[in-house]
């Protein structure tokens, strides 16, 4: 394994110098066009090289690798805190990851960010097997599944060092400039309004959602329907997540847990895709939680419903059917709807691309379709390398009109 991680760290120095082996020029010109401080504000509107939209995995790989570039760059983030859907949240006595689950060493980028965090004692193996439940047995699955004890968000805070990101701000609207830059309108969405609500970039790494890029993304801003259509035909399996915590005493029980029973998957299941003993992954265990995610059937019957908590209660039922029984009845009981939680048929580029002559670029889990034969295993990998992509496509185009 060390031998592996080492490998890995090169080719992940490697990626980070730019993917295809180029060298990744900085072209240092930010103090040039801004004067010498990272932010300009003229106006009350701040002024960036680029702004990267979202601070999950792909924005903010595509923010740290333009700004060691040199480059001035914002991160605009809709919610208090950065890593998107490696999401950890508050739950009675500790924390609970209810997006992804951990991090598999497959695909160069995240093999590399897993060396990183490792070294960082922010990541430890959690498993090395997990169960696979089919036909009322489980099978012994090998996997290496790397997991945050702080909780899977402390990879993001980990990308997140040294970058310049605006929480609780969403990208409304943008529109060009008459000077050909982009504007960039926010809504406040924590209240909080020290920061600016408006930007203005040279060019916009959108590292989001499709469906939620389209929300913004039109043709009144010049968008070339090619480009349009081609995010328009991304599509996403939604996922409910599950989170319970059981009175202290089950804990008995779970030490003699077979540790298949730590991370089970039900591939053929109408209604639970995991099952994770996320306490487990604790190191200040103070009682058993475990996290239940739903298959893509089960969370379009709940995509619009206002009460989720019949969703959860019914989620622990199924869960109590195949695991414990004690699992239908926890202490306490959160629910969290997903509604783009995988991208079920990514774009074989490694970015995409707008056209035109203002420079904007997609990245995130979108593209990638076509890097790895796992593509469940490769998601967040997809999502470091498109980020890197959109920083090299960037660079080029700064570089061009001279930036
Ligand atoms: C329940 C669940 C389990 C998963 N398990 C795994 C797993 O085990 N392995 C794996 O590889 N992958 C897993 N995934 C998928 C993986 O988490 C994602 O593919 C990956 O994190 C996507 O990263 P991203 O940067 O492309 O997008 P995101 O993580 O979605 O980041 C986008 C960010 O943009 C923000 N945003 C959206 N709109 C706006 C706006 N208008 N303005 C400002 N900010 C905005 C969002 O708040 C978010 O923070 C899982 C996902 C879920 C939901």
């Amino acid at each position: 394994m060390a031998i592996n991680l080492r490998l890995a760290r090169n080719l992940y120095t490697r990626i980070k110098a730019g993917l295809s082996g180029r060298g990744f020029n900085p072209p240092l010109r930010c103090a040039q066009l801004f004067g010498n401080c990272q932010l300009s504000t003229v106006n009350s509107m701040s002024m960036f090289d680029v702004v990267a939209i979202g601070a999950g995995m792909a924005g903010l790989m595509c923010a740290r690798q333009l700004r060691q570039a040199g480059y001035a760059v914002a991160v605009v983030e809709k919610s208090r805190g950065p890593g998107g859907r490696v999401a950890t949240r508050r739950v009675q006595g500790g924390r609970a990851d209810h997006g992804a689950r951990y991090l598999e060493p497959q695909g160069d980028a995240v093999r590399g960010l897993i060396e990183d965090l490792v070294d960082r004692d922010l990541l430890k193996l959690w498993t090395d097997t997990v169960g696979e439940f089919r036909n009322g047995e489980i099978a012994a699955i090998p996997k290496s599944c790397y997991a945050a004890p702080d909780g899977m968000n402390a990879i993001g805070k980990y990308l997140a060092e040294g970058l310049d990101i605006w929480y609780g701000r969403r990208v409304q609207a943008i529109s060009r400039t008459d000077n050909q830059m982009w504007h960039l309108a926010l809504e406040v969405t924590d209240g909080n309004l020290d920061k600016p609500q408006e930007s203005i970039a040279k060019a916009v790494v959108v590292a989001i959602p499709a469906p939620q890029a389209l929300m913004f993304l039109d043709s009144d801003i010049g968008l070339q329907p090619d480009f349009l259509d081609k995010l328009r035909s991304i599509e996403y399996d939604p996922c409910i997540a599950a989170i319970a915590g059981y009175p202290a005493a089950k804990q008995q029980d779970l030490d003699s847990l077979n540790p298949l029973r730590k991370s089970v998957f039900f591939p053929d299941n109408s209604d639970l895709d995991w099952i994770g003993l996320d306490s487990s992954k604790r190191i200040d265990l103070s009682q058993p939680v475990f996290v239940v995610h739903s298959s893509a059937v089960f969370a379009e019957r709940y995509l619009e419903a206002v009460n989720l908590e019949v969703a959860g209660r019914e989620l622990l039922d199924r869960a109590a059917e195949y695991l414990m029984p004690w699992l239908k009845e926890p202490e306490w009981l959160q629910v969290h709807r997903w509604r783009y939680a995988f991208c079920r048929n990514s774009l074989p580029v490694a970015c995409l691309p707008a056209g035109g002559n203002l420079p904007l670029v997609c990245a995130g889990d979108l593209c990638g379709g076509d890097s790895l034969p796992d593509s469940f295993a490769s998601r967040i990998d997809g999502a470091l390398r498109s980020g890197l992509a959109a920083a090299n496509w960037v660079n080029s185009q700064l570089s061009e009109t001279g930036v």
